[in-house]
């Protein structure tokens, strides 16, 4: 059978604003580089980012700097981040932002024309910059300008558009393909992709040395979820089967305010800035219930009374933050918990009210995208009642262990950015933090790929090969499905997403996990007999029926951490172990698994200590809430 055949330098995989950063840099550094993404040109999670992008830029309140961000996303994550990614995320966001608007993006503005800045969880200053409630529109659009830049450059250097950076949408990589090594290290170096046109099926390789994975989330292993169909943890399986490892695959972020009503729209965001912008939450009861659910590590920087948090919006010097303003992870649970003692909406979510809090004009002016959401969606108008909202899985913190500095992963030549990567955001993720890792990190991905090829060059080295047996088996695992005549892929992954819900949600135990476990054994077995015939042009059931594998192998990564780590943090909740421990805090699980995907093998390791610059940015009272006695020790004679 035919295959389509390419040869790059770079090949990044995914055309979200990770994916986008990437490539611009690799191309900007002279590679040739294509982008190859499942869905259409333009359409990725990243387009759908409403609330904004955090940078330190100081412009709403001049008392915001990186160090202030840094402490925020250190004290999100519980401390769990890999310092160094929050340290150049928290440094670098603001010149990522400037950037993008060197290349055309129109954020809003403050009074005086600088870029303005919005609330978000867990942000202690005014830090999202913003284009009202569709920023990630912009930032794509920018991206995608920004490319196009780049190709009548191109054009009028070398008579050809796409001499230099190249996008085939619409094409799904099935596996990575390495060397056999040793040249190029012991497990053998990235030597391409593999994958297929969705369109009319056809086999796709890419040959190159470096592979940027800028794949996204895994949220449609759940039922209840914001994101949308291309979500299957293809990024973070292709890392595994490849030998790479996962990190933190246990934490997931379930966002708190999802829509619960009509049926065939739950799960879709409504987005944090509603709460930012001044909108509460209340029970059935008409209670703005968050005031009881503050945690002990929050109560100093969260308001008390509703006179002190409303007073907040217009003075936030002398007050403290409404705790609907909470982190995520801490609001989902308290939704969840409201819900469960009988106190929810009629249709199982809690009251979400911007209506009484601001003038409709205002509302219409400030969420554009939310007020026609519900207008559209579920015939409610939002300046004039409140919206019912419930958990969604959002966002997942696991995914591929990298280098901070350069996107590397542990397979030489294999480098990944955005939300497949992990580390950055430790257990839990603040609002906007996302779109600015995407930045920061494919940027710095795209520019390590690049320093990668050059080093190869450099070496003189050969350019690491494609196996053909490698190739062979990539075909013929890509064309199973269409072979079979077995059960629907439909089928199984319905079973998945349910069993991923009700038993490794917002809320664990141990019982539920392992039941989880063996379920999804069971579903690895029938996924083996999914078959999908019709045909290679566009058959959706087919291009599932591969999806499910990486579906399969992420989730059981979620679960085997999950089962294994025995405490509660961030986005990863044990009803048998309520408290956050300071032992666990030290731990990482880092997830691997064979060739074939058979085996998910989970361990323990111990993170690096932070560094002692970044550790004397916290006070004391604050890290004793997470270290251990040792660790405290060490802070003690450090600052003496
Ligand atoms: P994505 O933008 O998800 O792009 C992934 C790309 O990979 C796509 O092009 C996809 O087609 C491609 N792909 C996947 N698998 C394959 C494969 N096998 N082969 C080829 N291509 C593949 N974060 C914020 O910081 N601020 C916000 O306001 C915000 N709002 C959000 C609102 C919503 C509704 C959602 C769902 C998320 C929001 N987030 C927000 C989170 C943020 O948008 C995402 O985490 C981020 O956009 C992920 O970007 P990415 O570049 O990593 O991947």
């Amino acid at each position: 059978m035919e295959i389509e055949r390419h040869e790059y330098d770079v090949v990044v995989i995914g055309a979200g604003g990770a994916g986008l950063r990437a490539a611009i840099e690799a191309r900007q550094q002279g590679k040739r580089t294509a982008i190859v993404c499942k869905s259409l040109f333009g359409k990725a999670h990243t387009v759908m980012a409403e609330g904004g992008a955090a940078a330190a830029m100081g412009n709403v309140n001049s008392a915001d700097n990186w160090m202030v961000h840094f402490r925020d996303t250190m004290r999100g994550g519980k401390f769990l981040n890999n310092w160094r990614m929050a340290e150049l995320h928290a440094k670098e966001a603001p010149d990522r932002v400037w950037e993008l608007e060197a290349w055309g993006a129109l954020f809003d503005r403050t009074k005086d024309g600088k870029i303005s800045q919005r609330n978000f969880g867990g942000h202690e200053y005014p830090r999202l910059a913003h284009v009202g409630d569709r920023t990630g529109l912009e930032m794509i659009r920018t991206l995608q300008q920004r490319v196009v830049a780049l190709q009548q450059e191109d054009e009028r250097l070398h008579g050809d558009p796409e001499a230099y950076i190249k996008v085939f949408a619409e094409c799904t990589i099935t596996r990575l393909l390495k060397d056999d090594g040793p040249a190029h290290g012991p497990h053998g170096a990235i030597a391409g992709a593999f994958g297929y046109r969705r369109e009319n099926g056809r086999l796709l390789l890419f040959e190159a040395p470096a592979v940027v994975l800028a794949t996204g989330g895994i949220g449609k292993s759940y039922v209840v979820t914001s994101n949308s169909w291309e979500y299957t943890g293809d990024g973070h399986a292709l890392a595994l089967l490849a030998g790479a490892k996962l990190i933190n695959m246990e934490f997931i972020q379930f966002h708190p305010t999802g829509m619960v009503w009509p049926p065939s729209v739950r799960g879709i965001l409504v987005t944090e800035s509603v709460r930012g912008d001044g909108g509460v939450l209340r029970n059935s009861e008409g209670r703005r219930f968050m005031f009881d659910y503050i945690p002990e590590v929050f109560k100093k920087q969260y308001a008390t009374t509703e006179e002190e948090a409303d007073r907040w919006y217009t003075d936030q010097a002398n007050n403290r933050r409404p705790p609907e303003l909470l982190p995520r992870d801490e609001v989902a649970r308290a939704i969840n918990a409201e819900v469960k003692a009988g106190r929810g909406s009629p249709q199982g979510g809690v009251f979400l009210d911007v209506s009484t809090r601001l003038p409709a004009e205002e509302i219409v002016r400030r969420l554009p995208s939310m007020h026609h959401q519900f207008k559209e969606l579920a015939d409610v108008d939002i300046t004039a009642e409140p919206m019912q909202v419930g958990p969604t899985c959002h966002y997942v913190m696991g995914g591929v262990e990298v280098d901070a500095d350069t996107g590397a992963a542990s397979v030489p030549g294999l480098f990944a950015a955005g939300e497949v990567s992990g580390g950055m955001h430790g257990s839990n993720r603040l609002g906007g933090n996302s779109l600015s890792d995407l930045l920061v990190f494919g940027r710095r991905a795209g520019a390590g790929a690049a320093a990668y090829v050059e080093r190869l060059a450099d070496r003189s080295a050969a350019r690491p090969a494609v196996r053909r047996e490698a190739v062979a088996a990539a075909q013929a695992e890509a064309l199973a499905p269409l072979e079979r005549s077995g059960e629907n892929p439909y089928e199984v992954h319905h079973e998945l997403q349910r069993t991923m819900n009700d038993l490794v949600g917002i809320i664990r135990k141990a019982g539920e996990i392992s039941e989880a476990l063996e379920a999804v054994q069971k579903l690895k077995e029938r996924a083996r007999n999914v078959g999908a015939p019709g045909g290679r042009i566009y058959n959706p059931g087919w291009h599932l029926a591969l999806d499910l594998r990486n579906m399969l192998l992420v989730s059981e990564c979620v679960a085997r951490a999950a089962l294994m780590r025995e405490e509660s943090r961030g986005g990863h909740t044990r009803d048998d172990f309520p408290s956050m421990s300071p032992e666990w805090r030290r731990k990482l699980l880092v997830c691997g698994a064979s060739e074939d995907g058979s085996t998910v093998t989970v361990e323990e390791r111990i993170q690096p200590q932070m560094r002692d610059d970044l550790l004397t940015l916290f006070d004391r009272g604050e890290l004793e809430k997470y270290m251990t006695a040792e660790e405290l020790a060490d802070f003690d004679s450090l600052v003496k």
